[in-house]
């Protein structure tokens, strides 16, 4: 099949959470650690890190009793003095994950190191192509050049993502960067920090009236 091509963005999460934890700035109590990507990789991979960080991770879904539920299992964790993996999501998450999904992606990939908007490199953190299927590989096949895109230096993300500061703190939310013109990767999918927080709190509201003050 010769009109099939990967661009492979892929991420793996657990490098991404150490490098969080192994920033001393970093102030993240506890993580709920994605349902989907557990739904294939399973639960195993998030031992090692509750144990070296000594941190509560709840795999948790995404309907909004899911995410509720994960945050009180959390914080009860907090509240008792333990820290654990424990599986909210278990009605679709198994322990082993989805052996099949798995063996294709040892398969097709192997792992990269990757650059993260907000954090920067983080060594084995992606996933590449092998060379055995290196024809499908659209980095190699089409002679791509990926600009690098500098960092907009206002943007505060990577203190977001760590927990350090909110995203209303950050001076650009809601005035220069927003859903519609983001500065930043917290702001552009749905489920990032500033977007939520751009959407559901009432963060705009209060910075409005401190402006008009
Ligand atoms: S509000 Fe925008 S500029 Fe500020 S941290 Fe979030 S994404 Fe970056």
């Amino acid at each position: 099949m010769k009109n099939f091509s990967i661009l492979a963005s892929h991420v793996l999460v657990p490098p991404a959470m150490a490098a969080i934890m192994d920033d001393d700035s970093a102030t993240i109590d506890g993580f709920l650690a994605a349902g989907h990507v557990c739904t294939i990789m399973g639960i195993q991979e998030y031992f090692p890190l509750v144990t070296k960080y000594k941190i509560p991770i709840v795999i948790t879904g995404f309907e909004p009793v899911d995410l509720l539920q994960g945050i009180l299992m959390t914080v009860k964790q907090l509240e008792n003095g333990i820290c654990a993996l424990e599986n909210q999501y278990s009605r679709v998450v198994l322990p082993e994950g989805n052996p099949e999904a798995i063996n294709t992606i040892m398969e097709v990939f192997e792992v990269s190191d990757r650059e993260w908007r907000g954090i920067g490199n983080i060594p084995r953190s992606g996933y590449q192509v092998k060379p055995k299927y290196e024809p499908y590989d659209a980095d190699k096949k089409f002679d791509i050049q990926i600009p690098k895109v500098a960092e907009n230096s206002d943007c505060i993300a990577g203190q977001v993502l760590k927990g350090i500061k909110k995203p209303y703190e950050c001076p650009m939310f809601g005035k220069v960067c927003s859903p519609q013109n983001p500065l930043g990767a917290p702001m552009v999918s749905s489920e990032g920090a500033c977007a939520a927080y751009y959407h559901f709190s009432n963060a705009i509201e209060q910075i409005t009236e401190i402006n008009q003050a």
